[in-house]
């Protein structure tokens, strides 16, 4: 079976992200990138289901920029066979994402589709949804552990009161969770093996998508700077503070 993973390039979560002067959004220009977390969680699981004999391919995508290249070749290092960049300077909001992603399963017919839960730039928690709605195919989001069948998969998803375990018909897409298992580090022989792997590019209007955003930021800002704490000498003297103070009970 062939599971497409896709992967998204984002400020490394280890960069203190600043916000543009104009407000516009937030600083990416020299700034770390990475691969984002819940992706490499993805990009783990599809190399373990081929190391565990039940998926034969895994192919990854990532839509952006040129340099999303680095982080398919990552993916690439980390085990996945072939990777696929879509190309554009338009930033991709999630409906994009989906149709893009719809458009290349309708090229490649994968078996299972695995996202990340969500992109840790932009906190939408929504395109491995939408992408199952576009092909009315089943939907796994937040799966802490994936069992592959034959025809089906078992899925245990983090919901707030707790696991729920589903099965699900494949073809499916999920969506990782982080307890789905710890990513690898890419080893330097890997990393080298990875240059050789084929890197295909396309755009998406080859694709016949349209990705123009639908959505406008009015806005970015820092939220506001936390004051310095206070030590309290006993509990009267907190009531006091949080009734006439903070104004909280
Ligand atoms: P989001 O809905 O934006 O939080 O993203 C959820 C998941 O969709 C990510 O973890 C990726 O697997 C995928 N995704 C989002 N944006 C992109 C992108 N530009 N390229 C490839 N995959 C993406």
């Amino acid at each position: 079976m062939k599971v497409l993973v896709a992967i998204k390039r984002v400020v490394d979560p280890n960069v203190k992200v600043r916000v543009k002067a104009d407000g516009s959004g937030v600083e990416t220009a020299n700034i770390k990138m990475a691969m984002n977390p819940f992706c490499e969680i993805a990009v783990e699981q599809a190399v373990r289901m081929k190391e565990a004999g039940t998926v034969t391919e895994i192919v990854v995508v990532s839509i952006g920029a040129p340099q999303c290249q680095e982080t398919l070749r990552t993916a690439l290092a980390m085990g996945a066979d072939r990777a696929i960049l879509v190309e554009t300077g338009v930033e991709v909001q999630p409906l994009a994402v989906a149709k893009v992603l719809q458009a290349i399963v309708a090229k490649e017919a994968p078996g299972l589709v695995i996202l990340g839960k969500q992109a840790v730039d932009d906190d939408c928690n929504q395109a491995g949804q939408m992408l199952a709605a576009l092909l009315g195919w089943p939907q796994a989001a937040f799966a802490s552990k994936i069992t592959l069948g034959g025809e089906s998969a078992d899925v245990t998803r983090e919901i707030d009161g707790g696991l729920e375990h589903l099965t699900v018909k494949l073809p499916a897409v999920m969506t990782a969770d982080l307890r789905l298992n710890e990513p690898r580090y890419v080893t330097l022989p890997n990393i080298m093996k990875a240059k050789k792997k084929p890197l295909e590019n396309v755009k998406p209007e080859a694709l016949g998508v349209d990705i123009a955003p639908r959505l406008a930021t009015l806005k970015v800002e820092e939220p506001p700077k936390r004051g310095a704490g206070v030590k309290l000498a006993d509990v009267a003297e907190l009531v006091n503070k949080l009734k006439n103070e903070a104004k909280v009970i």
